[in-house]
């Protein structure tokens, strides 16, 4: 059987946890399915709420899988145990924060790890069985998994002394403490998860509610109000053993298990936090400690007492009276470059069309980490990447989906085939040369759906597409241009943000009419040069330092041998087409015309490559062969 059933049912995601007798502890690999299945469930519109329940009696989620952690902890492998943290509690603030309602079914042990699933969304259910508890300072970790911020908001001092003392809570006081929402007696659960299934209405869990009996805990609130009302753990410790009510010294004896380490950060955390108690905030500050927490905190030993020799016997570092402040400040000062950030590193990519340039900028992409699915009418296969079998299904889960195509033509019907597939605030990223009207209409059409439409031509052809230093001219929101960002740096060594939707093929468009112009022109100049007795070599050496400089002469020397390597030195195999020339050149006659734009010399280059590639032996050639052209014409 599966650790954990992922499915979809009526208008529901449901999450089962199935682990019932490791008491349903969490690995590392629920923590990424869970995280798979809620982001895509999150723009699925037959997705109306979220169910998590668990199998078995004993228990929704008794915490993390700690063993692992213990074991390459061990062997000094710090870095597991802070991935395995990190991604965890980037799972609880995808939680806190979900758009859709997500409802938990807490039966039995809720601890740790489990409060981060299940106390962390809209709809938090408790029955007769609930025990809840964030027993961390136990093995030597804070409140973590955003129980800190639970505690910070619960009412009175309550969060100091459940953090502390890690006592368990049954239904009522877990309502009282925020960690719960609603009582609902268990035998009703099965039949109630079957209506949300069918309604998708969460409605039906106020209405299934009952009032929950008086708990222990709240029942003890004024006493812990005023015992756990100090600046510190030392405070706390002596106001309890000034008073030596039952209360006091059973509370003292569940505090003396635990790391007095652990127990003064916990009571820091809580105080820092209650100003004001935010998730993201939360989440960094117990980062902070457990990444410290193997390396310089009670942890390992915390672990090998409680599950490893079992001896119940920790050698901690500190006394419960005697935690120097400085060691609490040790544990607790910020990351630096390592904190705990929210942002995906990872992104999901979907990947239209793989040719001469979108294979190399999609492998650039897989080789920086990011998940990229792709689709190419050719059957076109990137290493490392996911084949999809259509265009809308290479974008359904996609942050962002970049095209590279032949045209607009063909871009306007893959934005057809793909736009009502992408989510909404996802991002279409085109970087084919296209016409200037047909990038502005894939924007509107986007705009219209709420997808956010970059068009991002490149220059630096497919040398820089494998290389990686492409640039990228970019029109749309600066919003999406900075999203963007990062992958331009990947794909490219710059990206300018040019204006709105449409400037970024403007400026290619102006960008290319040039270099066809200077292409033509140094290719003349050669075939002169050659008819004047000038030697190319003589002539390369003056215009390439002289007034008469250019890209096409200095960087792609049209003249074999001559310059840096360029495709007159393969045979003029392209480079760059002279077909792509002609067609770079047509865009700009086409969107010269509709602005009446007078652009003479744009139209001598447009009938000269239009000639070379239809009449003559252009077609398939690198757009620099004009020079062996000229060479064999004469006036
Ligand atoms: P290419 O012909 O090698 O690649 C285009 C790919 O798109 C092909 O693999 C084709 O099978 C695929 N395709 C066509 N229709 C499709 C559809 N409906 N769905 C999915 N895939 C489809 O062209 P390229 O050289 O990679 O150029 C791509 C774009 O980049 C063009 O707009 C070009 O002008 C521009 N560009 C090219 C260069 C260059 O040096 N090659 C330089 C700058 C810009």
């Amino acid at each position: 059987m599966p650790d954990i059933i992922i499915t979809k049912s009526g208008s529901a995601g449901r999450i089962t946890l199935n682990r019932p007798k490791a008491l349903n502890a969490m690995t590392y690999a629920m923590c990424t399915a869970i995280e798979a299945a809620l982001e895509a469930w999150r723009a699925d519109p037959a997705v109306a709420l979220v169910i998590f329940d668990a199998a078995g009696e004993k228990a929704f989620c008794a915490g993390g899988d700690i063993a692992e952690l213990y074991t390459t902890g061990m062997q000094g492998d710090f870095a597991y145990g802070q991935t395995f943290w990190r991604d965890e509690y980037r799972l609880n603030a995808k939680l806190h924060c979900y758009p859709k309602p997500v409802i938990s079914f807490m039966q039995g042990f809720t601890m740790g790890g489990g409060v981060g699933l299940g106390c962390h969304g809209s709809h938090r259910v408790v029955g007769e069985t609930s025990q809840i508890a964030m027993p961390e300072c136990g093995i030597g970790l804070i409140p973590d998994v955003g129980g800190s911020l639970i505690l910070a908001s619960a009412p009175g001092r309550l969060g100091e002394y459940l953090g502390t003392t890690a006592t368990r809570m049954n239904a009522g006081d877990a309502i009282l403490a925020g960690f719960a929402d609603y009582f609902i007696p268990q035998d009703h659960w099965p039949s109630l998860i079957e209506k949300l299934q069918e309604t998708g209405n969460c409605a039906l869990i106020s209405a299934a509610a009952q009032p929950a009996s008086e708990g222990p805990v709240s029942r003890d609130k004024q006493l812990i109000d005023r015992h756990f009302s100090g600046e510190t753990l030392t405070d706390i410790v002596n106001a309890l053993r000034h008073d030596d009510s039952a209360f006091s010294q059973k509370t003292l004896g569940l505090m003396a298990r635990n790391s007095p380490l652990a127990m003064a950060c916990s009571v820091e955390a809580i105080h820092r936090l209650r100003g004001s108690p935010e998730m993201h905030k939360a989440l960094e500050l117990e980062y902070r400690f457990t990444y410290r927490a193997m390396e310089h905190g009670d942890f390992l030993e915390g672990i090998r007492a409680a599950i490893i020799d079992k001896d119940r016997n920790p050698q901690w570092q500190h006394t419960l009276d005697a935690v120097p402040s400085v060691a609490v400040s040790r544990m607790l000062m910020p990351l630096g470059r390592a904190k705990l950030t929210f942002e995906e590193a990872r992104m999901q990519i979907g990947f239209i069309g793989l040719g001469n340039m979108g294979a190399p900028m999609a492998a650039n992409l897989i080789k920086a980490g990011h998940c990229v699915t792709g689709f190419d009418t050719a059957g076109i296969i990137v290493e490392g990447m996911t084949n999809a079998t259509s265009a809308a299904e290479a974008v359904t889960r996609a942050d962002l989906v970049i095209t590279m195509l032949p045209n607009g033509a063909i871009l306007r019907a893959v934005a057809d085939q793909i736009l009502p597939a992408m989510h909404e605030g996802s991002i279409l990223l085109d970087c084919s040369t296209v016409d200037v009207d047909s990038t502005r209409a894939v924007a509107q059409d986007a705009a219209a759906r709420g997808i956010l439409a970059l068009d991002a031509p490149v220059s630096g052809g497919t040398g820089g597409a494998k290389a990686g230093t492409l640039t990228f001219m970019v029109g749309g929101t600066e919003a999406a241009f900075h999203t963007a960002q990062p992958l331009f740096e990947i794909m490219g060594q710059k990206a300018v943000h040019c204006g709105a939707a449409g400037n970024g093929q403007a400026a290619k468009i102006c960008n290319n009419m040039i270099l066809g112009v200077t292409m033509i022109a140094s290719c003349e100049a050669f075939a002169l040069a050659d008819k004047l007795g000038l030697d190319r070599q003589a002539m390369f050496d003056v215009v390439s330092t002289s007034s008469g400089y250019s890209w096409t002469m200095n960087a792609y020397c049209p003249a074999p041998g001559i310059g840096p390597a360029s495709p007159a030195d393969n045979e003029y195999q392209p480079g760059f087409a002279a077909d792509l020339m002609l067609k770079d050149l047509r865009l700009s006659q086409q969107a010269a015309e509709a602005v009446d734009a007078d652009t003479p010399l744009g139209q001598a280059a447009t009938d000269l490559y239009r000639r070379f590639v239809e009449d003559e032996d252009g077609s398939g050639r690198d757009f620099s062969a004009m020079l062996p052209r000229f060479e064999t014409r004469g006036r």
